[in-house]
């Protein structure tokens, strides 16, 4: 299991691998520039218990000190946590993420990008947007429960 690497990349910082104990996200904050921190998390890998409490943390303290978090590209590991527990969405803004796709035609599974805010109307209405399979060309259907998937999107 890889630790989690921080990456600054444009005016975001990349997280890349598990969160978990050893994560430090509350060092994260320090990061923050005019009062915003944008997150990439595509490439988290896993969460577990531990990371949750401390992203939970994380996000209530950003809350506090009046940061806005973005969150780019969100792993569906990710959006699975959002979705259980209330607190781990804080009040950061997701502005796009990661959902599971599969092909009607060749049966290709693939995780891919949403913009949820091009979607946002959209996916208010639990409406997946629709997909082009990169495998055969052929239209891809969400692969989850959008009530379910999508929950995150709406605030409390
Ligand atoms: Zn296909």
């Amino acid at each position: 299991m890889s630790r989690l690497t921080v990456t600054p990349q444009g005016d975001a910082l990349m997280l890349a691998g598990a969160i978990d104990e050893t994560a430090d996200l509350m060092s994260l904050l320090g990061r923050a520039q005019g009062g915003r921190l944008a997150l990439d998390l595509a490439g988290v890998t896993f969460i577990n218990s531990l990371g949750v409490r401390d992203w939970i943390r994380f996000q209530s303290t950003a809350t506090q000190q009046g940061l806005q978090v973005e969150l780019r590209r969100v792993a569906e590991v990710l959006i699975h946590q959002l979705n259980m527990i209330i607190a781990t969405r804080g009040t950061a803004r997701v502005t796009s993420f990661f959902a599971p796709y599969a092909c009607d035609k060749c049966g290709r599974e693939e995780s891919l990008l949403v913009d949820a805010v091009a979607n946002a109307q959209g996916l208010a209405r639990l409406e997946p947007p629709p997909m082009t399979c990169p495998e055969c060309g052929g239209a891809m259907a969400f692969n989850d429960f959008p009530e379910r998937y999508f929950s995150f999107l709406s605030q409390g």
